[in-house]
């Protein structure tokens, strides 16, 4: 079943800019995909239309139905490189805000905010605020954030981009245990090749502005 499916879809800007395709992608649901090409190429673009954030100029952007009860967001998880934490207050009050938005009583929602933390490795730093906390766990924060929902599709936009290798490369061995036991569809925007082929099933490399398919390439692992 798929997860997400844009057919002939087109962004351009009120400035004129043409910034996207036609582009014609079809991920499946628990996929994990990565999105690699040149800056400006819209790949940004292709994730704020994936999450109902912008309209297309033209195609259709679907999403699958989430099946379960109402998921706030349209069932969109999204992380940026920045993790734009709220400084005044907790960590788990940064994780808890969707919820809260979305009307889960509090203590359901501080429950599933200190859930989401544990997942992410920060079960001790709820009560934390993020000016405590490096560049990689403040990136942590915002997957927790993003997950608390439970989301049926994680979008990521160069998440880990401005933090040092070897935080980075935690942070990818954590992100891929937690999608191996989440199962959610991930799409992954980065300009590592490396990151595209560690992480993903499948590499979608996209043209120069405006951003068409030119490759679109399976990952075949030997490890489980
Ligand atoms: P990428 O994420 O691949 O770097 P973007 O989706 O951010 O690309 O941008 C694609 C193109 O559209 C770029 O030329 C960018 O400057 C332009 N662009 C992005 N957002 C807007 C906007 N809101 N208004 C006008 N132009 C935009
Ligand atoms: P839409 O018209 O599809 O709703 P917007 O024009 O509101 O999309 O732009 C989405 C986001 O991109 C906004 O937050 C806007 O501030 C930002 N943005 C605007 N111009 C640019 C640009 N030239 N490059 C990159 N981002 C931009």
């Amino acid at each position: 079943a798929l997860a997400v499916s844009l057919r002939g879809v087109t962004k351009v800007y009120d400035n004129g800019v043409m910034a996207l395709g036609p582009l014609d992608l079809a991920v499946r649901k628990g996929e994990f995909i990565s999105l690699l090409g040149p800056s400006g190429c819209g790949k940004s673009t292709a994730l704020r239309l994936i999450a109902q954030l912008s309209a297309p100029s033209s195609g259709i952007v679907r999403l699958a139905r989430h099946e379960g009860p109402a998921q706030p967001g349209h069932g969109i998880g999204f992380v940026f490189q920045e993790p734009t934490l709220m400084p005044w207050t907790s960590v788990r009050e940064n994780v808890r805000l969707p919820l809260k938005l979305a009307g889960v009583a509090k203590a359901e929602a501080r429950a599933r905010a200190d859930e989401a933390l544990a997942s992410v490795g920060l079960a001790d730093f709820a009560d934390a605020y993020p000016r405590e906390l490096s560049g990689g766990m403040k990136m942590r924060v915002s997957l927790a954030r993003a997950l608390v929902t439970d989301p049926d599709i994680l979008l990521m936009d160069e998440p880990f981009a401005a933090l040092d290798e070897i935080t980075r490369f935690r942070l990818n061995n954590d992100l891929l245990a937690l999608w191996r036991s989440l199962r959610k569809t991930v799409i992954f925007v980065t300009h590592s090749v490396f990151e595209s082929v560690y992480l993903s099933q499948r590499v979608v490399v996209m043209t120069a502005r405006p951003g068409r398919i030119q490759a679109d390439i399976r990952i075949e692992t030997v490890e489980p």
